[in-house]
């Protein structure tokens, strides 16, 4: 009884999944909870296609997130089917940086990997605006 507690509790160990894997397991379910409305956010707009969402650590004044509700981990793994989502994508970006006074200037991001500073592997497109952008982003 108590091996099969031990194998519950620690089942990605014992099938030998690496750490990044088991953190991607854990930290996609936060856009998803988003998008199934288990966790809450301040959403700005949402479609079929997809959500946006103010990001609660905000590093621009304005600073919001485009989250496709189809889970892409990130733009790497995106398919040829997805296409005109991806497309939708950036269409609503500018569509609510145009909605959110962002007319002077805006950056639009999408960070892939562990170098490209992903933190949550599900596809997000940030919008940061309502200041000056540096170039290079660091
Ligand atoms: P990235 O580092 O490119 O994967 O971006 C992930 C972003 O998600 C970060 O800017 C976080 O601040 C943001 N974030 C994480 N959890 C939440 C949440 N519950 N609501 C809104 N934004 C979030």
């Amino acid at each position: 009884m108590k091996r099969r507690w031990k194998t519950f509790t620690y089942p990605p160990c014992e099938y030998g999944l690496q750490s990044e894997k088991i953190k991607e397991i854990i930290m996609s379910t936060i856009f998803e909870k988003i998008i199934s409305g288990e966790i809450q956010a301040d959403i700005l707009y949402q479609d079929e296609i997809c959500i946006v969402i103010r990001d609660i650590e905000p590093q621009a004044p304005v600073h919001f997130l485009v989250i496709p509700k189809k889970v892409i981990p990130r733009i790497g793994d995106a398919l040829q089917e997805d296409q005109s989502s991806l497309g939708h994508l950036l269409l609503t970006a500018g569509k609510i940086a145009e909605q959110e006074n962002l007319s002077s200037g805006y950056r639009v991001v999408i960070n892939h990997g562990k170098n490209g500073g992903e933190t949550v592997p599900h596809l997000h497109v940030h919008v940061l605006g309502g200041r000056q952008m540096r170039w290079p982003p660091g």
